[in-house]
């Protein structure tokens, strides 16, 4: 043991801090790098709690991406801001009572703060923050562009509103009927809102999916959203002429069709309605709309419904059939009118049984006698064949699916279509603390865009900003913003009033980072050029659909329009997974939640960043414990003891083959495990290394220098700090990943008799000691010892490790 001072993280780690900041040590230079590496995490909300754990996973692993990419020669650029607008922050905001303009800041500064000290690899000077008016400027620039493109247009739409938010709320912040931030039972609305058609794109943002190197799960949430499905749009006639136009993806079924239904709000209700139905209908219209859109799509409520006295011709059999009204249809999807077929469907089963309208079974599964009972919807997945279906009887689904389309084509009565699920993009929001959209109602003109030279339109820093049920923004009362001259005519106008959602602002922050310094662009196109798209994205996965998409779709345009060069943002996404608390999930009602800086303040930065990417893979997240902290505590400090003998000791020692072969490997794993982000297995090899040095009394210095490098993503300031003590000046994250030698690395084989019955039959190659299972499989894809046992039963197996497999065959 040596009489060295011991290992003080809060020392060590404000040094660190002090140095980065004094040498520029994060700052590449953006516009000379040479192998430019966007490394992005997804920025965070800068709420008053301060950072979470789930937040330090995050970033923590992120920042050991960067770090690592940039010891392999990388310049690395990881930029960091706030995402500080939206209505989390508002409703706070409310609720203590202080106004956002001057909470956001504070929560800002507390975040600054608490990233700047678990050592985070960022470039502060390009800090970004989307209530920034330097920066809302060019969010309010690309709606612009896109208003002047067609691509936004403002229409009447049926919206969630919760009345004690009092705001509109997207269809998945909707949970079983209520807020799901306040609980209170949403309300259906009408308003005039502002749309984004990104369903113009869906063709191109699903198609483009397979050219990503993305996580698997995100790829795939992002394909369920938008949704794509094959089908035909078909018209059943009406005797009155005209005809119901409906959307299906099974028209093979459509000998099935034994009634039609309608949304309530469907337009030709008011027409088709019969005079004795008309009280029935109407009552039922009302309470249709009383309805929260949410819990109408959730089909687990008994069915209800209200016959409008119509009848329509449906075009496969001739027949006329009922034409009804009832909420599980939406207005919102396809035409708002579908051809009930109970036979194959749930829904139209269940309320087929409910009015006694008929089911007709028109598609068997093998074996089904005719006239099975009619117990349920037979929802066919593969295999089935069409019955009662005339022309198409006995043939297969997918067959039936093209010829059905095919003859009704024929027939003028339809056609074939693609549709998705994916909807036009609401921005609107009747909310104050956002960036207010740039539009001017003027009465001889319309809807005027705000000249780009007049932006930004500033936010108004009202004291009253809380909404109230009219449905209009705070910002119509404020009437020395609200009335303007119209930028055309000169015409007292109206500003409008509606903010934009949080999601605008998230869309194109990552374009913003390289360029933040400049104020007469959005990004600088040398520099856009230079960095983009992001080389690697990290963030959680609840943002795998809205923000991802949203982001993608801006990119899209903008490629369009001439302002990008290219139209996918991200190269590639990792989604990371979450940190639960003694295995249960963290929440302030369960008391469970860590906070981090506590636990900064007791064991240090580089400690707790080490814990955080032990706990699992960091695509999985893993299980806090208080007591497992420990572990890379009294790590930390043998390697700080270590590197302490190894600064004494001469270069050039003799190292012996254990410990050589084990430095190599170690190498290997580290570099393969962080690429693979599985950084628990990366930290678990230097561990073994460390332990190997020990065992074997080694303090050569030139083992003892990789582990500090290697350890130098996972804890940076504690590296630098050893990195100097071996006597380097300069950072060690100007030094380079160490390389490993190819002929110390190669697995180690050994030959294994094989033995049939006690006798020996063959030989096979295994990695040196391999288990049981693995020796065992080798032997029986081995050609001459199957000869043995081929058709016999395997009775008895013994293994002797690195010898011999003996197998006993009947
Ligand atoms: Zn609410
Ligand atoms: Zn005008």
């Amino acid at each position: 043991m040596t009489d060295q001072a011991p290992y003080q993280p809060d020392v060590v780690e404000a040094k660190w801090r002090a140095r980065w900041a004094e040498r520029g040590t994060n700052q590449p230079d953006l516009d000379a790098a040479q192998r430019p590496f966007y490394n992005l995490m997804m920025f965070p909300y800068p709420s008053a709690e301060g950072l979470h754990v789930g937040n330090l996973f995050a970033f923590g692993g992120s920042d050991v991406f960067g770090r690592f990419r940039r010891l392999q020669g990388y310049d690395v650029f990881e930029p960091i801001g706030f995402d500080a607008f939206g209505i989390h922050s508002e409703n706070y905001a409310i609720k203590v009572g202080i106004h956002p303009a001057e909470l956001i800041p504070r929560n800002i500064a507390n975040f600054r703060r608490q990233l700047e000290r678990i050592g985070g690899m960022f470039d502060w000077r390009h800090e970004v923050s989307t209530t920034d008016p330097k920066y809302y400027k060019w969010t309010q620039w690309i709606f612009l562009q896109l208003f002047k493109a067609g691509k936004a247009y403002r229409k009447k739409a049926a919206v969630n509103w919760c009345p004690n938010c009092k705001t509109v709320l997207a269809n998945e912040q909707v949970e079983g009927g209520a807020c799901e931030r306040c609980g209170t039972t949403v309300e259906q609305r009408f308003l005039e809102q502002w749309f984004f058609r990104i369903t113009e794109y869906a063709g191109r943002l699903l198609a483009n999916l397979d050219g990503l190197d993305w996580s698997e799960t995100t790829t795939t949430a992002q394909r369920n959203w938008i949704g794509r499905s094959e089908g035909a749009e078909l018209v059943f006639d009406l005797p009155a002429g005209g005809g119901i136009k409906v959307f299906t993806t099974r028209p093979d079924t459509i000998f099935g069709a034994s009634f039609m239904v309608l949304a309530p709000e469907h337009p030709l209700v008011r027409q088709l309605t019969t005079a004795e139905q008309r009280l029935d209908v109407e009552a039922y219209v009302r309470s249709a709309q009383a309805r929260d859109i949410v819990s109408r799509k959730v089909g687990d409520r008994d069915k209800t419904g209200v016959f409008t006295g119509a009848y329509a011709r449906n075009p496969a059999t001739g027949e006329s059939i009922p034409v009804w009204i009832a909420d599980y249809v939406l207005m919102e999807y396809g035409t708002g009118a579908i051809m009930a077929v109970p036979g194959h469907d749930e829904r139209d089963f269940e309320f087929a049984r409910k009015f006694r309208l008929p089911i007709v079974r028109v598609i068997a599964r093998e074996g089904d006698a005719a006239g099975t009972p009619l117990e349920s919807a037979y929802v066919d997945t593969a295999g089935g064949r069409l019955v009662n279906s005339g022309q198409f009887e006995g043939q297969s689904v997918d067959v039936a699916k093209t010829a059905i389309i095919r003859w009704l084509e024929s027939k003028q009565a339809g056609k074939g279509v693609v549709r998705y699920r994916l909807h036009d993009w609401c921005i609107s929001r009747q909310r104050y603390w956002g960036p207010p959209i740039p539009i001017i109602y003027c009465d001889a003109c319309g809807a005027v865009p705000v000249p780009e030279a007049d932006l930004p339109v500033v936010l108004p820093p009202i004291e009253d900003y809380r909404p109230d049920d009219s449905g209009v923004s705070p910002l119509a009362r404020h009437e020395e913003w609200y009335f303007v001259p119209c930028p055309t005519c000169g015409r007292r106008s109206r500003r409008e009033t509606d903010v934009s959602d949080t999601f605008l602002d998230s869309a194109w922050y990552y374009l913003r980072y390289p360029s933040a310094e400049f104020d007469d662009r959005p990004f600088d196109p040398a520099r856009t050029r230079k960095w983009l798209p992001v080389t690697t994205y990290i963030g959680g996965n609840e943002h795998a659909v809205l923000h991802l998409l949203y982001s993608r779709f801006i990119a899209m345009v903008l490629h369009d329009l001439g302002h990008l060069e290219f139209e996918e943002p991200f190269t590639r996404f990792r989604a990371h997974g979450l940190i639960v608390k003694d295995g249960a999930k963290m929440s302030k009602s369960r008391g469970n939640v860590v906070v981090p800086d506590e636990y900064i303040a007791q064991w240090g930065a580089d400690t707790f960043r080490m814990y955080l990417m032990s706990l699992g893979p960091f695509q999985e997240g893993g299980d806090f414990r208080d007591a497992g902290i420990n572990g890379p505590r009294r790590f930390l400090d043998k390697v700080w003891a270590l590197v302490g003998d190894a600064a004494r000791e001469p270069p050039g020692d003799e190292i012996n083959r254990r410990v050589l072969i084990k430095w190599h490997r170690t190498k290997r794993k580290v570099a393969e495990d962080i690429q693979e982000l599985k950084y628990n297995t990366a930290i678990a090899a230097m561990m073994e290394l460390l332990n190997a040095l020990r065992e074997e009394n080694c303090v050569a210095r030139e083992v003892v220098q990789d582990l500090v490098v290697m350890l130098a993503p996972f804890a940076p300031h504690f590296a630098e700090e050893c990195w100097e003590r071996l006597g380097h000046r300069t950072s060690v994250f100007d030094s380079r990943w160490p390389e490993y030698d190819p002929a110390l690395v190669v697995e180690e084989t050994v030959e294994v008799v094989v033995q049939v019955n006690g006798r020996t039959r063959s030989k096979v190659t295994v990695g040196r000691d391999a288990d049981e299972e693995t020796a065992v499989a080798a032997a029986l894809a081995d050609a001459t010892t199957r000869r043995f046992v081929d058709g016999k039963v395997l009775r008895k197996r013994i293994y002797v490790p690195n010898r011999l497999v003996n197998l006993v065959v009947a």
